[in-house]
């Protein structure tokens, strides 16, 4: 039997739109970790994919039955400079799975060696960053946030060269698509109408199936994605997600996550916290997300003009009343999401002033973001259960200041203490994979060959919202000396 019942139509587009051809062989594939999970949503035999023909398609080594590998083309703006042409230029696209849940996913390799788009690069991916993409892409669907996913790591056997020589790896990539922004903007640049009629189509059918039949599908599309994307920016920002590179060729039309290169968590509440090395500037600050996914949608929408023109208005009005949506939709989600995280079921006017003056303290006070809400959960059912919160915030009085009004806040719902310090339980996650327990499982499995730290992080992840006797080390912030104070992409 076939491993994956591949079903394409990516590849069923025209030339433009990719180059044909497989993944590149590496010396020694070994297999570090398939997702059983993931496997049974895909339909998949999670001990056929573990088997050593298994691991030679996982590699690249060789390509599965009913697989038409292939590398994207997609163009982007980074760090806001326009490259006309980025494309795969470390992954294959093996094909389209329709999973047992009725999903189409891309089942993809990443470090699978060069293509025509590798420019300078080498077509590869070392062990660590495949192990950090792997937790932090399932802890992120645990916590319920859209995401790619990762099916299986796989050493190669080889080495990468980077600062220095480092162990290879692939990753399994499961993703809505791969569409991105960066992939309308590469046909907008090279004026193909048509190429961007047919992509636009093709996304619609894939991701809004609803629109098709919509007055103006190309128009709802444009806002459909708008949408999709101020939601997860949301989601990303109520978690203290910090994606450190959001240029627009790492921003999906699926509204999934997708790319985690130099990606963190926040311990300590800053709005200007910035991990990625290459930022300079803080473009991909936390504060800054919702601003500049709005940037990376604006260039959406000027990829998209040539479609959205109308008879009687010109197309760039039509772009903006989508591209509008933006700030009502954010705002809503990240209102109701901050009086979830706060235990409040109605809405009233003076939960944002209250929810604002709670992040203020905990700046001012360098309280952990995660731990600052988990504490709120126990906090809720009544002021015996402060002590965890205070003694996060440098001055515990400055928590009492807030606590106090937020109680009077509380009492004017009539919710059992309980129901409600499980409510917010479940929006206030107590383990987050945190840069210095990721780091940590990175050092064990390069430097000493030890999977056990990324597999003992990995069980810790995936039940992000429960209180688990034993892991309470995974919920600590960092001791000095463990801080990570910068990760490095596309390594
Ligand atoms: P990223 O910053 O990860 O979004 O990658 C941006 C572009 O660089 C994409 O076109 C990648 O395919 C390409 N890229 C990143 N790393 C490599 C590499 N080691 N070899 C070839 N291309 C790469
Ligand atoms: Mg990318
Ligand atoms: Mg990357």
């Amino acid at each position: 039997m076939a491993l994956f019942a591949f079903d394409n139509t990516y590849a069923r587009l025209p030339d433009r739109f990719h180059v044909r051809m497989p993944p590149a062989p590496v010396a020694a594939p070994a297999l570090v970790r398939v997702n059983r999970a993931l496997a049974a949503v895909l339909g998949v035999d999670a001990a056929a994919l573990a088997s050593p023909e298994g691991v030679a398609v996982l590699a690249g080594n060789s390509v599965p039955e009913g697989a038409e590998p292939l590398a994207q083309a997609y163009a982007g703006h980074q760090f806001g400079g326009f490259s006309p042409q980025l494309g795969d230029g470390r992954a294959i696209l093996l094909g389209e799975v329709v999973g047992r849940d009725g999903f189409r996913r891309d089942i993809q390799l990443k470090g699978s060696g060069r293509t025509p788009f590798s420019r300078g690069g080498d077509g590869r991916a070392a062990l660590g960053p495949v192990l950090r993409e792997y937790v932090i892409s399932e802890a992120m669907f645990a916590l319920g946030v859209p995401t790619t996913r990762s099916l299986a790591a796989v050493t190669t056997g080889e080495p990468v060269q980077r600062e220095t020589p480092l162990p290879g790896a692939v990753l399994t990539r499961v993703a809505a698509s791969h569409l991105r922004v960066g992939t309308f903007q590469f046909f907008a640049a090279r004026q193909d109408e048509d190429a961007l009629r047919i992509l636009a189509d093709y996304a619609i059918a894939r991701h809004y199936p609803d629109l098709a039949g919509a007055s103006h599908p190309h128009r709802a599309f444009l806002g459909a994605v708008v949408e999709a994307q101020a939601r997860l920016i949301e989601q990303w920002m109520l978690i203290g997600f910090i994606h450190g590179v959001m240029n627009t060729d790492n921003c999906t039309i699926s509204g999934e996550t997708i790319d985690y290169g130099p990606c963190a968590f926040m311990d300590a509440y800053d709005p200007k916290t910035v991990f990625s090395s290459i930022d300079h500037y803080g473009r991909y600050a936390y504060a800054n997300q919702p601003g500049i996914v709005h940037w990376n949608l604006t260039r959406l929408a000027e990829a998209l003009l040539p479609l959205l023109d109308a008879e009687t208005e010109p197309a760039i009005e039509r772009a903006k009343e989508q591209l509008a949506r933006f700030a009502p939709a954010f705002e809503a989600a990240w209102h109701a999401g901050l009086r979830r995280k706060l235990g409040l079921t109605q809405a009233r006017e003076a939960d944002l002033a209250l929810a604002e003056d709670l992040l203020a303290r905990m700046q001012a006070n360098g309280a952990d973001f995660t731990l600052t809400f988990r504490a709120l959960c126990g906090a809720a059912t009544g002021p015996a259960g402060d002590a965890a919160a205070r003694a996060l915030f440098a001055d515990p009085a400055a928590y009492d200041g807030w606590a106090a009004g937020w109680r009077a806040r509380l009492a004017e719902e009539a919710v059992a203490p309980a129901e409600r310090a499980q409510a917010m339980q479940a929006v206030n996650p107590a383990i987050i994979p945190r840069n210095h327990q990721m780091e940590a499982a990175i050092v064990a499995a390069v430097e000493r060959g030890d999977l056990s730290v990324f597999e003992a992080l990995l069980d810790a992840t995936a039940r992000p919202y429960e209180d688990r006797p034993g892991l309470e080390r995974y919920t600590l912030p960092p001791q000095p000396e463990e801080r990570v104070l910068q990760t490095f992409c596309g390594t």
